[in-house]
């Protein structure tokens, strides 16, 4: 009986891997073809480049030795090395890991890095490992991969339950292994050791100025706008400081277990104080609602901030918000992408609205590679620059091709790469 569930788990769990996949395909294939590229350039951009799988030993705490898989994928490396975040997950899967490489690329080519994009990931649960065992995984998994990265290769970030410690240990490996100090080989670093400023909110920065140049095209304050955030991680728990701070009503939040919501406005400063390590904060409270419900309620923006797949043909009719601007990976469907635009809904796309992240992360390896360090003034400054640019050029692109923003943020984020592989010859 519990295998056949368990079985059920897993079929679904590869259905929903599958379609990340295939529905990334679909919209590179219709972005390539509105761009008038081949059905071989296609070919070429269906799949990474180069996928490695590797097996890691690791020394258990309690004497035995366990076997991790990881992997890493490169998707394509014409404009520049590939660049990407490794996730520590117990749902890593190789089609994962090869759909978030291309949406890398995808970011890259939107916010305009002399990148490719990369992906790496391991099937682990650190919450359930101890800091030793989660070091001696992390110095493992560099020496499995150590030939295909490197700082004019290929350069690893955090992802998913990864974080500067983690960042600092690989890094230190990599240096060990070459034998010379090698800051520019991995970004998300500890100040101390290379990090930059500013690049710890830096995706919730981006999603800020996506939202304040999403609010503008539709005419809605900023001041006083009701804001809807699910996930309260390091997205969402950033994003609802920012927009509080700009004079936005924050009036619902949520964690793995359950939302909040206040047509009134929530207490943030309040909720961040409670907030576990995990984001956990709804435990204390009585009067909570599910996820689900909480996308449903009344507001003006909407900003999913915690997993996939959470805004479906099932849900997308009720939704309220007149905008969305998704800072997870993946949270709304390509059928409900097309339902909320042929409602007028205006949808900024996660491989636009989530790349300030990767933003920050090519300022940390410039300043790395030049050895001269930035105010976070200064890294604010560009990063403003940057995204407010993607968002105009992705913008521009929906309104003269008709089309969606996220059909329109992947032509702008295959073009470059296409171009660049054309000029290289490859194609
Ligand atoms: N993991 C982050 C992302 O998915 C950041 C990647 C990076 O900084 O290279 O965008």
């Amino acid at each position: 009986m519990a295998d056949k569930a368990g079985h059920a788990k897993e079929a679904e769990h590869q259905e929903k891997e599958i379609d990340v996949l295939e529905a990334t395909q679909t919209v590179i294939h219709k972005a390539l073809g509105k761009l008038g590229f081949s059905e071989e350039v296609f070919e070429l951009m269906k799949e990474p480049m180069r996928m490695l799988t590797v097996r890691i030993p690791i020394k258990m705490d309690d004497g035995s030795t366990k076997i991790f898989t990881g992997f890493r994928a490169q998707h394509n490396d014409a404009v520049g090395p590939t660049k990407g975040g490794v996730r520590f997950h117990p749902d890593v899967t190789e089609t994962e890991v090869k759909a978030l490489s291309i949406w890398m690329s995808l970011k890259a080519g939107i916010v305009d890095l002399p990148y490719g994009g990369g992906k790496g990931g391991i099937i682990c649960d650190p919450r359930n490992m101890s800091f030793p065992e989660v070091e001696r995984l992390s110095r493992g998994y560099v020496r499995a991969i150590s030939q295909i990265v490197g700082p004019t290769k290929d350069i690893p970030a955090p992802d998913v339950l990864t974080n500067s410690q983690i960042m600092a240990w690989m890094m230190d490996e990599y240096s060990r292994i070459k034998e010379f100090d090698s800051p520019g080989f991995i970004t998300g670093k500890p100040i101390v050791l290379g990090g930059s400023h500013g690049r710890e909110s830096a995706t919730a920065k981006g999603v800020t100025i996506c939202i304040r140049e999403a609010a503008k095209r539709r005419g809605i304050e900023l001041q006083g706008a009701r804001i809807v955030i699910q996930g309260f991680g390091n997205a969402g728990s950033f994003l609802a400081k920012f927009m509080h701070d700009a004079g936005a009503l924050v009036v619902g939040i949520s964690d793995v277990q359950g939302a909040l919501y206040d047509p009134e406005g929530l207490d943030i400063d309040y909720l961040l104080d409670r907030r576990d390590s995990f984001g956990t904060v709804s435990n204390l409270f009585k009067n909570t609602i599910s996820n689900q419900e909480l996308l449903e309620m009344d507001c003006d923006i909407l900003v999913p901030a915690a997993i996939e797949n959470q805004i479906t043909e099932h849900n997308a009719d009720r939704i309220k918000a007149s905008i969305i601007v998704e800072a997870a990976n993946g949270p709304t469907t390509m059928k409900a992408t097309e339902m909320l635009y042929n409602r007028g809904i205006l949808l900024v796309p996660d491989v636009l609205a989530s790349s300030g992240g990767v933003t920050v992360s090519y300022f940390e390896w410039v300043q790395n590679n030049q050895g001269y360090y930035w105010t976070e003034e200064e890294v604010g400054t560009r990063l403003e620059k940057v995204m407010v640019t993607a968002f105009e050029n992705v913008y521009r692109v929906a309104q003269m091709r008709n089309v969606d923003m996220r059909l329109a943020a992947y032509m702008v984020g295959v073009r470059k790469m296409a171009e660049a592989s054309r000029f290289r010859g490859w194609i």
